[in-house]
């Protein structure tokens, strides 16, 4: 079970990666766009990062709630009000919830999705963060109907993320910046779709270790 000290040490494991990784992030983004999706992360998780010390989360939707208004006024570019949008979401569906589990998560994830969707105005198949959530969360719904132990399903719903990313490079950009490209954003792996890999890692991590 997750707890709002299990889901604070989690929001800076994320901060930790995404800032570890902002190069690799603005390299992906160097291809396909600005070169800006690592520093936008950045400078978002940096923040989050000072405002986790400096708060007394009173439960896990203040938690949540408080990364997600941070991310919509420090990240900036399309993805910024995007992954706020992921972390309102994720504070709506933990609301009188003191502990996170799997029908939580799961909640969380399906709610994150539309969100992010009806922002983005974008689905499946556009070459975006999408091409990753949504995978990783269909096969963990999946695993879970067909009764898989927790860990499992983790561990393949993660796989499924990754190959996200990599199906990302498969395809043609039809949102977002790299829309701008067309069939010259072949070949690249989407920077938000890396980003959103590390993310779920991270709370796939954080489930896993219970
Ligand atoms: P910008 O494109 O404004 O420079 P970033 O570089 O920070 O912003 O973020 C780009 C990422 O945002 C893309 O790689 C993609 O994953 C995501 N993105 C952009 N537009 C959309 C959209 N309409 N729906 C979903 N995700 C999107
Ligand atoms: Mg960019």
């Amino acid at each position: 079970m997750v707890n709002k000290d299990k889901v604070i040490q989690v929001i800076g494991s994320i901060s930790d990666v995404i800032i570890e990784n902002s190069e690799r992030l603005n390299d992906l983004d160097r291809a396909i766009g600005d070169a800006d999706h690592g520093i936008n992360m950045k400078r978002g998780f940096e923040k989050v990062k000072v405002t986790l010390d400096s708060t007394d989360f009173t439960d896990i939707t203040h938690a949540f709630k408080t990364v997600g208004m941070t991310l919509l006024t420090t990240v900036g570019g399309a993805s910024g009000p995007l992954y706020a949008t992921a972390f309102l979401k994720f504070a709506d569906q933990c609301k009188d919830v003191s502990e996170i589990d799997a029908q939580v998560y799961e909640n969380m994830l399906g709610a994150a999705i539309e969100g992010i969707k009806k922002r983005g105005k974008s689905d499946a198949g556009c070459k975006t963060m999408l091409d990753v959530w949504i995978p990783y969360y269909d096969t963990l719904k999946k695993e879970q109907e067909g009764g898989a132990d927790l860990n499992d399903a983790l561990a393949t719903s993660l796989q499924a993320a990754k190959e996200g990313f990599e199906y990302s490079k498969t395809i043609i950009a039809t949102k977002g910046r790299a829309s701008y490209l067309g069939e010259r954003s072949l070949g690249h792996g989407d920077p938000g779709a890396a980003s959103t890999v590390l993310i779920l890692q991270s709370f796939t991590d954080m489930l896993q270790e219970g």
